[in-house]
């Protein structure tokens, strides 16, 4: 669905890429690619937002409009589903795909990010793995490349991340080296541990904005072959200019067969970004997010629909969209359900802002296709930004 047809070979939008392929290219712009992302539960269109389903859910929404509104593959997160309500149990019931009832591609990240953000709860990080306390109950919990990769065997997933160690921003430069150090030895480690059927295994690059500390990282772990490579680590309170311009070189010292992967960027600007920069698959929370604290992501900007100056704007949303809010409803009536807290209005900005960062990607794609990202970018940047000021 809402895919352009005249670019598309058939053969390759199903099933598996030519011979056992991961990923395959159909057209590249400059450094921008789009191309066929091949998984045991269909293929996926790249580049690719991945909304997040943390929990086995993406928050308020149905599984089916999640699709409807163009999402192709899911995000879940093996931290909180190890802990509530357990790999196991989850694997007892026949996996997060039967659990959640989605039977689509789903990815799930290795909980490293999560352990290392709540920084607070880290009792010890060694070379085979991290010690922390639960942010459910406080006990004590340790995962390890071997743990990681077992909790998303039991998932049952269709990609699986390394487990790395997330630096913060701050860290002085011999610990971020530590970091990438650790996160190759962990990759290393998780490389050859029993995965589900059919099951890709990601590698995570790290090293912040370091331009010695990110190429080493690159070069380990796209040396360990795996089926496609993510950069982590970036857009974790950075400098954002510095943030796209490690990503411009970093993307290209990954194998351009395999996908790249940038973890954790969703805002329109963001997004064009780091397609321009070779990147194939992102995800974040900000479009759900966003909407639950009452804005919408349009064409002009970000729209907090509790300002007084909705309250008799019969507009949609964003006139150029089709999601099921834009389609019926106002901001007036939208900003009314906000600001009295009716789960309706959370709804219908969840998919709106969804619906806008996927068709945005899905623009990028054809435009690539087309060989016009370039003036794609200028156009839909020039936008947003008259839109900010
Ligand atoms: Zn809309």
């Amino acid at each position: 669905m809402h895919e352009p047809s005249h670019f598309l070979n058939p053969r390759l939008a199903s099933g598996h890429g030519p011979g056992g392929a991961v990923w395959s290219v159909q057209a590249t712009d400059g450094a921008a690619r789009a191309g066929v992302l091949h998984t045991a539960r269909g293929a996926i269109q790249t580049p690719v937002f991945m909304p997040v389903g943390t929990k086995g859910t993406v928050k308020a929404l149905h599984p089916d409009e999640v699709h409807d509104v163009g999402g192709q593959i899911l995000l879940g997160n093996s931290y909180h589903l190890h802990f509530r309500p357990g790999d196991e149990l989850i694997r007892d019931l026949g996996g997060l795909h039967r659990f959640m009832s989605w039977n689509r591609p789903i990815l799930t990240d290795s909980g490293g990010f999560q352990v290392f953000s709540l920084r607070d709860t880290i009792v010890k990080v060694d070379d085979e793995g991290v010690t922390f306390r639960s942010i459910y109950d406080g006990a004590a919990a340790r995962f390890t490349p071997e743990l990681a990769a077992r909790i998303q065997t039991n998932l049952g997933s269709d990609i699986a991340m390394c487990l790395d160690h997330v630096p913060v921003p701050e860290l002085a430069r011999r610990e971020l080296e530590d970091a990438v150090r650790r996160t190759t030895e962990w990759a290393r480690g998780q490389r050859d541990a029993t995965r589900a059927d059919g099951q890709l295994r990601f590698g995570i690059t790290q090293g912040g904005i370091d331009p010695e500390l990110r190429r080493r990282s690159c070069e380990e772990i796209a040396e360990l072959g795996f089926d496609g490579n993510a950069i982590g680590g970036l857009a974790i309170g950075e400098d954002r200019a510095a943030t796209f311009e490690t990503t411009d070189w970093a993307a290209e010292l990954l194998p351009a067969d395999k996908p790249r992967y940038f973890m954790g960027i969703g805002d329109p600007e963001g997004i064009l970004e780091v397609i321009e920069a070779g990147i194939d698959m992102f995800d974040c929370v900000l479009p759900t997010r966003t909407a639950r604290t009452g804005s919408a992501l349009t064409n002009e900007g970000r729209l907090n629909l509790r300002n007084a100056r909705f309250a008799r704007d019969e507009a949609p949303l964003d006139a150029s969209c089709d999601c099921p809010a834009c389609a019926r409803f106002s901001r007036a009536y939208i900003r009314h359900l906000i600001n009295q807290n009716e789960l309706l209005g959370l709804r219908l900005l969840s998919l709106h802002n969804l619906r806008f960062v996927i068709e945005l990607t899905r623009g990028a794609r054809e435009a690539i296709a087309a060989g016009g990202f370039a003036t794609y970018k200028h156009e839909r940047m020039e936008r947003l930004t008259w839109a900010h000021s």
